[in-house]
């Protein structure tokens, strides 16, 4: 009996570490990485949560914030590597006090107005977009639910996710492995790893798209100033020195993706 047993737990020890062996993966930026789901599945988990926040949350109804919004996705979009899907990416407006922004796997955007008192212009409202594109293209969301299952939720969560069960604390999982914890209650910051890497995938993605990569600074110096009531979105990114200045020292390598395509006249020209 004892000895079926230990058998029994060598074979899922085994299992598990084979899995997470075939799982090793590489990020964009040369990083070791843990995925251990199928991307179709992550796909499906984030169209699945997207079609409830458009359930919970208000499409705005200002065309020109919607136009303004989709002209940057729509620039941002084609420059996405290893992209199967460049026509399918929907994109959504929210009308909310909320100053934040997402991107889910299974292409999907979502903006909430409110970020537009911190995004000023075209090309700071362009860093927020590519960097939240930039965590989907490194499959971060997939990372990080693949952590917590190998870390602390353990095989019976990954049967039960895996089986498609949708109880709250599975939800919980999923939204926070995408990076939808906070407007769920659940603080669960990107890691610094994961925001070192979205920061400068998507320094060069808006400066493919033809926009300013400079802003991105201002930006996060927007956000950091906003003083006694921060905006949402700093509570899943943090502004720090450390980020301004990996910034800073990676525009002079995004820059010539701008000029370039200045040069070809591929200026954005995006407008409120
Ligand atoms: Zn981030």
């Amino acid at each position: 009996m004892k000895k079926n047993t230990a058998n029994i737990l060598s074979f899922v020890i085994a299992t598990a570490i084979s899995l997470a062996l075939t799982a090793c993966a590489t990020s964009p930026e040369g990083r070791k990485q843990l995925t251990l789901l199928p991307d179709e599945q992550l796909n499906a988990m984030g169209i699945q949560s997207f079609e409830q926040i458009k359930q919970e949350t208000p499409i705005t109804e200002n065309k020109n914030v919607e136009n303004y919004v989709r002209c940057i996705a729509n620039r941002i979009i084609p420059h996405v590597a290893e992209n199967p899907n460049p026509a399918g990416w929907e994109v959504q407006v929210f009308e909310s006090d909320q100053a934040n922004a997402f991107a889910l796997p299974g292409y999907k955007i979502g903006v909430y107005t409110g970020l537009l008192d911190y995004a000023k212009n075209q090309d700071q409202l362009a860093a927020v977009m590519g960097h939240e594109v930039a965590h989907v293209i490194a499959r971060h969301g997939n990372e990080r639910v693949s952590q917590q299952l190998a870390t602390e939720a353990g095989l019976s969560v990954a049967s039960v996710m895996l089986g498609g069960d949708q109880s709250s604390g599975t939800n919980q999982l999923i939204l926070a492995g995408l990076g939808l914890g906070a407007q769920y209650g659940v603080i669960l910051p990107f890691s610094r790893s994961h925001e070192s890497e979205a920061d400068l995938i998507g320094l060069e993605l808006m400066a493919k798209a033809g926009f300013d990569p400079g802003e991105s600074v201002q930006l996060w110096k927007n956000m950091a100033t906003a003083g006694a009531s921060p905006p949402e979105f700093m509570s899943t990114h943090p502004s720090s020195e450390t980020r301004i200045k990996q910034l800073q020292e990676r525009i002079p390598q995004a820059k010539p993706y701008f000029d370039a395509a200045v040069k070809q006249g591929k200026r954005a020209q995006c407008k409120l």
